[in-house]
C-alpha cells in the first residue's frame, strides 16, 4: 500500500503509534490495496499500522485492565480533591486556634521564643498580643492560596472536559463549602467566638477563591510548561489534551 488510494475515513479518537507514540487523531485511515485491512500510517515516524483497535489478542485483556485502573484512577482523584478539601478546612481552623488561648494561660519569653507556661483552663479568648501576628497571617494565607491553586489545577489538568464556567464555580464553591466547615467547627469549639471567626473565616475563604481563579486561569499553562520541561518527546503525545482542551496543537519537538 502506497499513498495513491483516498482515505476511507480518518481515527477520530486519541489513538498512539504502536512504534513511536505519536498520537495517530484526525490521521486518514486508507484500506490497504490487497487486505482491504484499514491501515494509518504514522506522520511522525512514517510506519503503517492497522486502523482497528482490536487488532491483536491483548486487547480484551487490556480492556480489562483498562476499566480496572480507570475505577482506581477515579477513586484517586476524588480522594485527592477530598483531602485538599480537608486541608484547606484545617488550614482555616488552624488559624482561629492559633489566634486564640484560654484565659489564665500564662506566657513567658526565653530568647525570643514565646512559651505558654502555664496553660489556662478558662475559656477560649482572642489573642491579642500574639507576637509574630503578621508573619503567622502572612504564612497561612499564602498556604491557603496555595492548595486553593494546587486544588483547581489539578481540576482543569483532570477533569479539561469540563467548561469553563464549571472551574469557575468549583473554584467558588469548594471555598463557600469549606468556610461552612470551618464556623461548624469553630461554633462547638468556642461558640462565643463565632462573630469573632467569621472576619478570619471570609478572609480564609477570598484568598481560597482567589488561588482558586489562579488555578483555573494558569492551571493548564503550568501544567503544559512542566510537561515540556519533565516529560520526553515520545510520551508528550498522550498529554496532547492539555494543548487540545485550549484550542491549541501540541508542538512539535
Ligand atoms: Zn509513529
Amino acid at each position: 500500500m502506497r499513498d495513491g488510494g483516498q482515505p476511507v475515513a480518518c481515527i477520530e479518537l486519541d489513538r498512539f503509534c504502536e512504534h513511536c507514540a505519536y498520537n495517530l487523531r484526525t490521521l486518514p485511515i486508507y484500506l490497504d490495496e490487497r487486505t482491504g485491512i484499514p491501515i494509518v500510517r504514522c506522520t511522525e515516524c512514517g510506519k503503517f499500522q492497522s486502523a482497528n483497535d482490536t487488532a491483536t489478542v491483548f486487547r480484551p485483556w487490556l480492556h480489562r485492565v483498562t476499566s480496572l485502573a480507570l475505577g482506581a484512577w477515579v477513586i484517586i482523584i476524588i480522594a485527592i480533591f477530598f483531602w485538599l478539601g480537608v486541608a484547606e478546612t484545617a488550614i482555616t481552623f488552624a488559624t482561629l486556634d492559633v489566634l486564640t488561648i484560654r484565659s489564665g494561660t500564662q506566657i513567658q519569653r526565653v530568647g525570643g521564643v514565646t512559651i505558654r507556661n502555664v496553660r489556662g483552663s478558662g475559656p477560649l479568648e482572642v489573642w491579642n498580643e500574639m507576637p509574630g501576628y503578621g508573619r503567622f497571617m502572612a504564612a497561612i494565607l499564602s498556604a491557603s492560596a496555595g492548595v486553593a491553586f494546587l486544588n483547581a489545577l489539578l481540576m482543569v489538568v483532570v477533569m479539561a472536559h469540563w467548561r469553563k464556567v464549571a472551574y469557575f464555580a468549583t473554584a467558588l464553591g469548594i471555598p463557600l463549602a469549606v468556610a461552612f466547615a470551618a464556623a461548624m467547627i469553630w461554633r462547638s469549639e468556642a461558640p462565643h467566638l463565632l462573630g469573632w471567626s467569621f472576619t478570619y473565616i471570609l478572609i480564609h475563604a477570598g484568598v481560597n477563591i482567589l488561588g482558586g481563579i489562579m488555578g483555573v486561569m494558569f492551571g493548564r499553562p503550568t501544567a503544559r510548561l512542566a510537561v515540556r520541561i519533565f516529560i520526553p518527546p515520545t510520551l508528550r503525545p498522550r498529554l496532547a489534551y492539555l494543548w487540545i482542551a485550549d484550542g491549541m496543537t501540541l508542538p512539535r519537538h
